[in-house]
């Protein structure tokens, strides 16, 4: 019985401004994507990682994730699709094919490249715990305004009963596929499982986790690597 990790890498990234797919951008010399996928297999509850690359860059993807398989787990590297949820589709079905015994799946963004191990093993021991779909949230640190399309102020949402939604998102394999099968697009995979009707629940995330989105954030990154924090 496997845990399989699928990482949608095949955006462009161009917030990043990097001008190369934003898992193959470098902190401190390491592409996102190797940080993320040794994080995943680290972790020591993930035998398969699956990432689904730009389809100029599979090959790219494989050679820089090539080392990274270990005793305990195997990196597979396939074209992504047009759209994130494309992609997770594809890597998802790839796992189902080639990995027979698929038990539980991960969809993690390449992007949270510094998510600890703890946050990883949280996910997946609620899984084998019975939960059909569990993410990773942060409590909300800022007061959140919900606007009109003019900006103007509608509602003040309880920020108590806010959070912010980390990856990796974890799932038994059924339920992910049920999930995509509805063909919605969603930024979210949870997202489309609530719509199934199924109880997504939640367990700690974490500061480092955070999502590298623009040199900002890359910044924020290569100081918490020099502080040795990660
Ligand atoms: O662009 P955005 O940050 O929303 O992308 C979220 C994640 O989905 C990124 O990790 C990106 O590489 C991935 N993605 C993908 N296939 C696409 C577009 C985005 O795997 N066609």
């Amino acid at each position: 019985m496997s845990v399989v990790a699928l990482v949608p890498a095949a955006g462009r990234g161009e917030r990043l401004g990097y001008g190369m797919a934003k898992a193959l951008v470098p902190v401190n010399g390491v592409p996102l994507l190797v940080r993320a996928v040794r994080g995943l297999l680290d972790a020591g509850c993930v035998q398969h990682v699956v990432v689904a690359a730009p389809p100029s860059d599979v090959d790219t993807m494989c050679t820089v994730t090539a080392s990274l398989a270990s005793a305990g787990g195997a990196v597979h590297v396939l074209a992504g699709g047009a759209e994130r949820t494309d992609s997770v589709r594809l890597a998802l079905e790839y796992a189902l094919r080639e990995i027979p015994d698929t038990r539980i799946v991960l969809v993690h963004d390449a992007a949270r490249a510094f998510t600890p191990g703890e946050v990883v093993r949280r996910v997946v021991e609620a899984v084998e715990a019975g939960r059909p779909a569990v993410i990773p949230v942060l409590p909300m640190a800022d007061t959140v305004k919900q606007v009109d399309a003019g900006g103007v102020v509608v509602a003040t949402p309880d920020r108590s009963a806010l959070r912010i939604v980390q990856t990796p998102q974890g799932f038994t394999a059924d339920v992910l596929l049920r999930a995509h099968a509805s063909g919605v697009r969603a930024t979210d995979d949870a997202g489309l499982v609530e719509r199934l009707g199924v109880a997504v629940t939640t367990v700690a995330g974490h500061p480092n986790a955070m999502k590298i989105t623009t040199p900002f954030d890359l910044a924020v990154a290569e100081a918490l690597l020099t502080g040795g924090t990660t």
